[in-house]
Formats: structure tokens, sequence, C-alpha cells
């Protein structure tokens, strides 16, 4: 299908890409077990990588809603230099621990760093984030069914959990320095003052959102590059999607490395069910759920029983050619095949067979390598058949999924 949010993102994809891992915007690697899943889901926003950032940053003046309780942290000692994994929120920070009411309408703006701990995560969140009240909760619940229909933990044991990563490169300074959260997700929500195209994503050690519908009014309409564009609009309800699609990048790279099909697939699958799930006893969930453009990203061929296992091989490697977009599109209908064929235990049985193809030196989500991508496929052969591809690619053709390419 061809659309504006389609176009944008194939055209800067490979851009943001070089962006992203030049500057390490979004995806500043700890250690090298870091892995990085870059993201187009939110393509109006990769849309302005193409931009130069020439404006100033805008200060803006925003407060906080009376609705919203604070209460400050004090948990440990300065001079403490905690063990990797630990949790430490150094006591002496300087920003405020924030808590939501739980209420859609009402509203936080952060008008200096800030955060919001919960059960599985914290939110690291900087100034000019606007939330609605019962974010928190949904962001919770969003964990919790991703947790369920994957039949995986967001805490895996064996992952390797790291502090919390600088962003210097973002912020200008590193607000959470020292911060260690445990098994718990860090959650950074942006803005992006300096209109540098930043876009929303994930690794196994955080997720980042940078999300239109998050910048509080006042930042979008004092700050150049996005009042004034004509092609950006500010929604008015949070994409739960994106939510569900990032946070299932960290759930799932905690548990296995995955090729750019299957990882981008899972995300996207994951995507749509979540709130599929969710909708009926979650406001806002639902709201989203009425608002979306519901659409895939389009492929280069259609997809059958012959060429099924060849595409996945290959792996959408040569982006400028098959199109960035169509390894979301092929890999969300992998894994729901594999869901509706295979059962509930599609995603953890593949992803305990994944697990040893790890590497401390290689990513095969960011470097393409046929050998190792054959092993994924080998995995999947030896739990569902070694006709596993041939019936998927008949499952499309039967299905009308995957068929329409251009
Ligand atoms: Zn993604």
């Amino acid at each position: 299908m061809k659309n504006k949010r389609f176009l944008g993102m194939k055209r800067v994809s490979a851009l943001v890409l070089s962006l992203l891992v030049s500057c390490g915007a979004l995806f500043s690697a700890c250690d090298s077990k870091s892995k990085k899943a870059e993201d187009s889901s939110t393509e109006a926003a990769s849309e302005a990588a193409t931009e130069k950032a020439t404006e100033e940053t805008t200060e803006s003046t925003t407060e906080p809603t009376t609705e919203v309780a604070t209460e400050s942290e004090t948990e440990a000692t300065e001079d403490y230099s905690p063990a990797p994994g630990e949790y430490y929120i150094p006591a002496d920070t300087p920003y405020e621990k924030v808590t939501l009411d739980g209420i859609k309408e009402h509203h936080f703006i952060a008008t200096d760093y800030c955060y919001i701990e919960e059960e599985k995560f914290v939110l690291l969140i900087e100034k000019d984030i606007d939330l609605p009240g019962d974010f928190a909760d949904n962001v919770s619940e969003i964990i919790d069914e991703i947790e369920k229909q994957l039949g995986v933990s967001y805490a895996p044991d064996d992952h390797h959990y790291v502090g919390v990563t600088d962003n210097t490169v973002h912020y200008g300074m590193n607000p959470w320095e020292g911060w260690q959260l445990g098994k718990k997700i860090p959650i950074f929500l942006n803005v992006d003052p300096r209109n540098e195209g930043l876009i929303s994503g994930a690794s196994a050690d955080e997720t980042t959102f940078v999300m239109y519908e998050l910048f509080s009014e006042d930042f979008w309409n004092s700050t150049s590059g996005f009042y004034d564009v004509e092609w950006r609009v500010r929604p008015e309800y949070v994409d739960y999607a994106t939510i569900a699609h990032e946070l299932t990048h960290t759930i799932t790279l905690r548990q296995c490395d995955l090729t750019t099909i299957l990882a981008e697939g899972i995300a996207q699958y994951m995507g749509g069910t979540v709130v599929d799930a969710l909708a009926a006893d979650h406001p806002s969930i639902a709201e989203f759920k009425e608002n979306r453009y519901d659409f895939d990203y389009s492929i280069p061929e259609a997809v059958n029983a012959s060429n099924a296992e060849t595409i996945f091989l290959a792996d959408y490697n040569e982006i400028d050619t098959a199109g960035r977009g169509a390894e979301y599109t092929y890999g969300k209908y992998l894994w729901k095949f594999l869901h509706d064929e295979y059962g509930e235990k599609f995603f953890s049985d593949a992803a305990k067979g994944f697990r040893p193809l790890a590497s401390d030196d290689f990513d095969i989500y960011g470097e393409y390598d046929a050998e190792i991508v054959g092993q994924y496929a080998d995995v999947l052969k030896k739990l569902y058949g070694d006709d596993v591809f041939t019936k998927f690619g008949k499952w499309c053709t039967k299905n009308h999924y995957l068929q329409e390419a251009s």
C-alpha cells in the first residue's frame, strides 16, 4: 500500500540507521551483549531525520497538574558502587519520584527530569513530557500481556542486566548517572528539543519512546520543527501499539538474539494482538484501537510455498531493493502462522532453540550473515518440521496474507 508514512520510512531508513549508529542516539551499547532493534514504526518521526536540526532549543514552561502526587526517594547512601544487576537509585538524586493517579483525563507534565517506579519498569522522564494519568498502568498491563502471550518473563535470570544507559548524547548530561534498575526495564520518555528526528527504539537493556502525543502542548507549540511543519501531527491519543511493539523488542531480546524478520515480526505481531486483547478493559487502549490505521508495510514479492524459505534466509538484507518495512510484514505473518498452527508455546519454544545461537561479538539483527540466519531456519524446522516454510507459504496463499507485492 502506498502512503506517505511508508514512503517516508522507506526513504530515510538507511539514513536513520547510520545516524543512530554513528551518534549512538538511541541505542548506546553498554557492553558487547547489547542488542539494538531500530525502529521505524514512528514513521513520521523518522521522516524528520532527513531534515537538519537547525532550530535552537526553545525553552518552554509547563506546570504539573495538581492531581499528581510526588514523593522523594531515599533508598541508598552516597558514594556507593552497586554491583551489576543490583537495584540502586542514588539517594541524592535531585529528580522527583512521581506517581500518577490512574485517571486518563488527568495529565502530568514534567518540568524537569523525573521518574516513575513500577513493578517491572521505571519511566525515566524528560522535561516537557505529558503523561495521561493512566499511562503507567497501561504500560504495566501491556508488559503483563506480552509475557502472557509469549510465554516468557520480562526478566529472565540468565540475562546480563546493566545499568541505565548514559544518554548524554541526547540530554547533554546524564541525569541517571550511577542508576541501576536491576531487572526492571528502563523506559526513556523523551522529547526532541533540537528536532533531530529522534524515533522510538529498543534493545534488551532499555526501551525509548519519542512520541508526539507525549510531548506537552506547550513544548509542541513553542518548538520550531513541530508546530510549524504541516505533516507533523500531535495525536490526541497514545499509540499503544508502538508501546507494545518496542516493549516486545526488549522482552524478546532478553530471551535470545533474533534475525531482522524475527525481531520486527514478533514486535509487529504483538503490537496488534496486545492492543486487541487489552482494549475491552482499558479505555485508553480502546480509544487507540478505534483510531488506529491498520496497515501492512508492502513487500517486494508475494510469498508462496516455493519462495517462503528463500525470503526468510535473505532476511530482506538488501534494504534498498527489498524496501524497508517488508521484514515487519513478513515477520508478523510468520509469527502469526507459528502461533495459529502450533499453539501458545510458539515463541517460548523457538526462543529456547535460538538462545544458543547468540554471539558476544556479532549482532544478527544489524549484520546480515547467511550462515547464521540459516541456523535460525534450522531451529524452526527442527521444532515444526522440515516443511515449515513450505507450509507457511501455502498458508499465506490460502489466507491471502502477503500476496500483494508492490
Ligand atoms: Zn521494531
